[in-house]
């Protein structure tokens, strides 16, 4: 027999249920209408990776376990990314995470993991040619973007020519980061949109995502978008030899990183930067969903590799959502 036939019909209705039901809920939660949770999304979409590991036989390039993001809308011209822009790997409990680490460093000696915070945005690609900005682009499938260039122009922070003060630019620098809205200045939107007897958005992401997707430049210049960069794709004339000295660089060039990532060395000290944020999750001035841990070390990243969606010396370890708390507590008040 071959390996299809293995697989018992239920559970091949029920892998094919979840992929369309995962590719609608994909699709309305990137036109900025999710109608459930994240958490809700990510639970289905565990089990369709969970019969996928079972059932090998039924994953396909098309299963929502293998691609990324987003349909690419009309509304903007299509871009290719000169390198491919990728998601990240889960991990949402200690012993999910302590796998992933069990993983890498049977792989290669990882003497340092760089620490940073998930943020809960968009994901934007920036090209910079001999140090000017010459396109911005939307994650899309993470192939094909979307061009929103002069919408990311209007973004207070984002630099139109690379700082060569103190470092000359490189011919070709891809830069990736998140634009997001902070949360007070979701909420002074949120408000001024009500006042003019407009919809206002139901999170700070939405937010975000509705005011960059603007058809005219002009009214996302309105909107207080702020980016963080957290990573390089293509590049030219320059080479980095670990994630933090990507961090250097982009910062001395003046492109906004944060100053809450750090570089550790031993597991306690990861495990205590993750409880850290647990506990001050709603520090920082923008929605946090998680941290993300990655090998500092840019030829171990090498010989890591990716898979089709994601980089294996990354992993995002997601706090668990305090929208379903709200739901419940919702629920809970209406009964
Ligand atoms: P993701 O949001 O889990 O993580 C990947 C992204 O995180 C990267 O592309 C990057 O842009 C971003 N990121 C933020 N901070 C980063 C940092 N410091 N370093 C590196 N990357 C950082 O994955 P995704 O593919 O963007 O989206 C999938 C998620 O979207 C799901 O887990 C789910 O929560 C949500 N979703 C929800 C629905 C729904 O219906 N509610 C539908 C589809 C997807």
């Amino acid at each position: 027999p071959t390996a299809d036939e293995q697989v018992p019909a239920e559970v091949r209705e029920r892998h094919a249920q979840l992929c369309q039901e995962l590719d609608d809920h994909s699709y309305r939660y990137y036109m900025g209408k999710p109608v459930i949770p994240d958490a809700e999304y990510d639970t289905l979409m565990r089990e369709l990776s969970g019969i996928e590991e079972r059932h090998p036989s039924l994953i396909t390039q098309d299963s929502p376990t293998q691609k990324i993001g987003a349909p690419v809308s009309v509304d903007f011209a299509p871009v290719e990314h000169l390198e491919r822009m990728q998601s990240l790997d889960n991990a949402f409990s200690d012993e999910e995470f302590e796998a992933w680490v069990h993983r890498v460093e049977a792989e290669a000696p990882i003497d340092a993991y760089l620490c940073e915070l998930k943020i809960d945005g968009l994901a934007v690609d920036l090209v910079y040619e001999q140090g000017r900005l010459v396109r911005a682009a939307t994650r899309g499938d993470g192939r094909v973007g979307e061009d929103i260039t002069l919408n990311v122009r209007t973004i207070e922070g984002v630099p139109e020519r690379l700082d060569t003060s103190s470092r000359a630019a490189p011919e070709l620098l891809e830069v990736r980061g998140e634009v997001f809205l902070p949360g007070e200045e979701f909420k002074e939107l949120n408000a001024r949109l009500t006042e003019e007897g407009k919809a206002p958005f139901a999170n700070p992401r939405n937010g975000a995502a509705g005011s960059l997707r603007q058809k005219d430049p002009r009214v996302t210049a309105t909107r207080p978008l702020r980016m963080l960069v957290h990573g390089v794709g293509a590049h030219t004339g320059v080479e980095f030899t670990h994630q933090s000295h990507v961090y250097d660089l982009l910062r001395e060039w003046g492109l906004p990183v944060s100053d809450r990532y750090r570089v550790l060395t031993t597991r306690d000290e990861v495990r205590d930067y993750i409880g850290y944020y647990t506990e001050h999750r709603h520090d920082p001035a923008y929605e946090i969903d998680g941290v993300v841990i990655k090998v500092d070390d840019v030829s171990l990243q090498r010989r890591l590799g990716s898979t089709s969606r994601a980089p294996r010396w990354a992993i995002a370890y997601k706090y668990p959502p305090e929208e379903v708390t709200t739901r419940l507590l919702d629920i809970r008040v209406n009964v």
